[in-house]
């Protein structure tokens, strides 16, 4: 099948909101006067992201899933994607798995495919998936990184640490029973982008990114931006049934602080924001937790449920000094 036909094939769909979608040397979109577009890429490579074995269609959705993320994190409304593949051979199954599961992603978002590129690569291990994503946010209200206070109140949703217990399962270094794994795995290979909730939290959080690398690393990222510090009370941190009984106290550290993958949103707001914030939660059917607070000491302290400080060193991670 020529490069065309295979695009034809596989990635081709009606679009709902594109002047000129794929086919053309460049797609066409007009941007809503009054808004922002907020534009983010994510590469996807084999064996750094995903084995070279993954299941496709799971792939096809966490490929542009957490490009999803990245809207979401902005408050922005994902809207257009472009997806430029390198694959090692023409493979009409895993092809065709990958892009249904590139679709669900973007039917349950609303989101068209306006493009992109395809190449070939000469091995397995190679298979790249790079993803463009664009999106609108009225002018002036994309909650960046940079508005935390002093005195807010720290906020994540859903649980953390699932996505890195799959991980850790599928690596071999962690048993878990079967129900377990199948939570833990759909964490990792499935995300739930939390669009809803970044439009909701326009004008309500001063900050806000989406948690891909572990809370505290994301969380650095505010920090820095804005010029402050934090401190967060470790037993207010959301995690899974299965991470709070099974696991000793350091291995549970891991996965809440430090575990990548979850997708879940990280925001401040004012402490007089609370009651809305939990309105917003009731509303979406989304945990959403206080875990701390946003200090003029320009430091990150987590304290455990003693109030005793939990030093960060003993983790093994390095990933806590801001990279
Ligand atoms: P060009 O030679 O002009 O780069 P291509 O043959 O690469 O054009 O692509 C033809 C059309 O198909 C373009 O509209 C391009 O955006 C689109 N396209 C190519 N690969 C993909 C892909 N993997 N997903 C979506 N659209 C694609
Ligand atoms: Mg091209």
């Amino acid at each position: 099948m020529a490069e065309f036909e295979l695009i034809e094939q596989h990635f081709t769909r009606l679009t709902r909101h594109t002047n000129l979608g794929i086919g053309d040397d460049a797609a066409l979109i007009s941007v809503t006067e009054d808004m922002e577009l907020a534009i983010s890429a994510d590469m996807l490579v084999s064996g750094t992201h995903f084995f070279a074995d993954a299941d496709p269609y799971q792939l096809g959705w966490k490929s542009l899933a957490v490009n999803v993320s990245d809207m979401a994190a902005m408050g922005a409304v994902p809207k257009w994607v472009t997806l430029a593949i390198a694959l090692p051979q023409q493979d009409d199954v895993w092809l065709s798995q990958f892009s249904q599961g590139f679709f669900a992603c973007a039917n349950t978002f609303n989101i068209d495919l306006i493009g992109g590129d395809t190449t070939k690569t000469q091995q397995k291990e190679n298979l790249t998936i790079s993803v463009q994503i664009m999106g609108e946010v009225p002018r002036g209200q994309a909650i960046k990184r940079s508005g935390a206070k002093v005195g807010d109140d720290i906020w994540v949703s859903g649980p953390l640490g699932k996505a890195a217990v799959g991980l850790q399962h599928l690596l071999g270094n962690l048993v878990i029973d079967s129900e377990a794994v199948t939570e833990h795995l759909a964490a990792l290979h499935m995300p739930a982008p939390r669009v809803d909730l970044g439009i909701a939290l326009r004008g309500i959080a001063n900050s806000c990114l989406d948690i891909s690398d572990g809370l505290l690393g994301d969380l650095q990222h505010i920090l820095k931006a804005s010029n402050v510090g934090a401190q967060i009370q470790l037993n207010t941190i959301p995690t899974s049934e299965f991470i709070v009984q099974h696991l000793d106290d350091i291995t549970f550290q891991r996965y809440v602080l430090a575990g990548g993958d979850d997708y879940e949103l990280c925001f401040t707001a004012a402490t007089d924001k609370a009651n809305q914030i939990l309105a917003v939660s009731q509303q979406l059917n989304l945990r959403l937790s206080k875990i701390g607070k946003i200090t003029h000491e320009k430091a990150l302290e987590v304290l455990d449920a003693r109030q005793q400080t939990i030093t960060l060193d003993s983790l093994g991670y390095n990933h806590f000094n801001g990279h």
